[in-house]
């Protein structure tokens, strides 16, 4: 390829848009120019704050230094997301990153763990789980593991505006060029291809290929070439949120908080400057004023700034990839951030985008493929998030009743009756939520297996509660050499 002789063009500047460009900036050969044009009058929609282990393959790939990362998002450390009051006032659960309990033979934990809670001799799932007592105990380290315990993963809590701003520099020191302005005018090549974005104020961007992380409008892969979008509100029925957030006080907790509330949920995320809140909601059961007074209500510190309202529509742009545009972030459909999925979806996009990378026009073959494993994860992300409202016993709640008794895609549905009848958890090699995933929340939701595998009735009672004893104290053991999370952080986020 000669000098820049394929041009990509990325529409918009928030956490899409720049990781994009700094994944394409590290990973595309010479010849590609990577330009980026973001509107500061539009802005980023700035929330993103809670992320999955994941993210650290993408740092890492980037060559980013932890520390400096650390530092300059003002970030946390997260070891899982606890899950209080889904299934009833006053009941938790979390949902802890890694492993939980340790395969026996061939079988998986679960069954032990199963026949042990019928028997009345197993502890709460997380007992078994070093990440959530860690987590629950307030602890974090990296590089720490015990017998029969793997590494304990972690993922960060950032503030999205600083980790755009921060990958912003990293991809601009690595020849991205940044364009302000706010797209106007699309033109198209006669097969329908887009050719070029002009600005308002007439300025034109030829490319190749446009990457639209415009956000939630999708002004290349909606406006432009009107791709269509699938609405999952009839399984995902929150359409707002509100947020806010407040002074560093209560907790630094190792992990997000998600809370159930009357028609909708509460997060908070521990940053190291502030806490992130919000209230995502369904509006047919609760009015804007009541969301923010539910939401002000319940905060530890004084707030740093006005509530913000957001809108959105769950579901998905029927194509990832339209002609030559792919949609990247919000553009390319919307989860509420219940298992802090979006920014995965974002780096799963593009490094799958990476691995086709295009030098010419691309054929249907590739488009279809990939629009097809696209749509294969946001359906396995969708699947799980609906297990959470859907398998609730908060009775006489409008909403919660309305989401217990929703009918639920089939794929879900075979996935808890078969659970529910043998204690199978079967995810595809794909699929990002694995086993262990699947087990805390079936679990945590109150989803209990009426029967498991009889190979974990071979071991007699006493056998079985030594396992489980076992299991119980290298979990413990793992964790207590470990520092507080703020201890560790400050040491992480130390200038050499
Ligand atoms: P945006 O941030 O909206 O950026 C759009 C960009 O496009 C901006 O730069 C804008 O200026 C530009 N633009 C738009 N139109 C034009 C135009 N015509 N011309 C020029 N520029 C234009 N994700 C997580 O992973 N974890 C979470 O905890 C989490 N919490 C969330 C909570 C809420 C309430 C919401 C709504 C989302 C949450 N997300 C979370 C999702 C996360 O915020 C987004 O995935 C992420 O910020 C990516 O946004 P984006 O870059 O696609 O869009």
């Amino acid at each position: 390829m000669t000098d820049t002789s394929f041009r990509i063009v990325i529409l918009g500047g928030g956490t899409a848009g720049w990781m994009s460009a700094a994944a394409l900036a590290r990973f595309a050969p010479p010849g590609y120019a990577v330009t980026l044009i973001e509107s500061d009058a539009i802005g980023t929609v700035g929330v993103g704050e809670a992320t999955i282990p994941p993210i650290r393959l993408f740092n890492n790939a980037l060559g980013i230094d932890e520390a400096e990362f650390l530092r300059e998002t003002s970030a946390s450390y997260k070891l899982g997301i606890e899950f209080d009051g889904w299934l009833r006032e006053g009941h938790s659960y979390m949902h802890a990153f890694g492993t939980v309990g340790r395969q026996h033979g061939l079988l998986p934990f679960r069954h032990y763990w199963a026949r042990g809670a019928a028997m009345g001799i197993a502890r709460p799932l997380g007992h078994y789980s070093a990440n959530e007592i860690a987590a629950r105990t307030g602890r974090m380290a990296t590089g720490v593991s015990g017998p029969g315990i793997p590494e304990l993963p972690w993922a960060y809590h950032f503030d999205a505006s600083l980790y755009a701003a921060f990958l912003r520099r990293h991809a601009e020191g690595m020849s991205v060029t940044r364009h302000e302005g706010r797209v106007a005018q699309v033109q198209r090549h006669e097969n329908g291809d887009i050719a070029a974005v002009e600005t308002e104020d007439g300025r034109t961007f030829a490319g190749d290929f446009f990457i639209d992380c415009s956000g939630f409008r999708g002004v290349l892969i909606e406006e432009a070439l009107q791709t269509g979008y699938d609405d999952w509100r009839q399984w995902l029925p929150c359409d707002r949120a509100v947020v806010v957030p407040c002074e560093a006080a209560g907790p630094f907790t190792p992990y997000t908080r998600s809370i159930a509330r009357s028609a909708g949920w509460q997060w908070r995320i521990p940053l190291q400057h502030r806490i992130g809140n919000g209230l995502v909601y369904c509006s047919e059961y609760l009015s804007d004023d009541a969301a923010v007074r539910t939401l002000l209500s319940h905060l530890e510190a004084p707030t740093q700034a006005d509530p913000r309202p957001l809108r959105f529509v769950t579901g998905r742009r029927r194509k990832t990839w339209n002609h030559n545009v792919l949609a990247v972030g919000l553009s390319s459909g919307f989860m509420e951030p219940l298992e802090s999925t979006s920014i995965h979806l974002i780096q799963s996009v593009i490094t799958r985008f990476l691995t086709v990378l295009p030098s010419a026009p691309v054929g249907d073959a590739v488009r279809e493929g990939f629009n097809r494993r696209c749509a294969e994860d946001f359906e396995g992300i969708r699947d799980f998030l609906i297990l959470h409202y859907k398998a609730n016993a908060r009775e006489g709640e409008p909403f919660w009743d309305h989401c217990r008794t929703m009918p639920i895609p089939a794929s879900l549905e075979a996935r808890i009756a078969e659970f529910r009848e043998a204690c199978v958890i079967q995810p595809g090699t794909d699929e990002l939520f694995t086993e262990v995933a699947w087990l805390q929340v079936l679990t945590g939701q109150g989803v209990m297996p009426e029967r498991w595998n009889p190979i974990a009735d071979a071991l007699s009672p006493e056998d079985l509660g030594g396992f489980l004893g076992a299991v119980e104290k290298a979990c413990i053991e793992t964790v207590r050499p470990m520092p507080l999370h703020l201890d560790f952080l400050a040491g992480r986020c130390a200038r050499p």
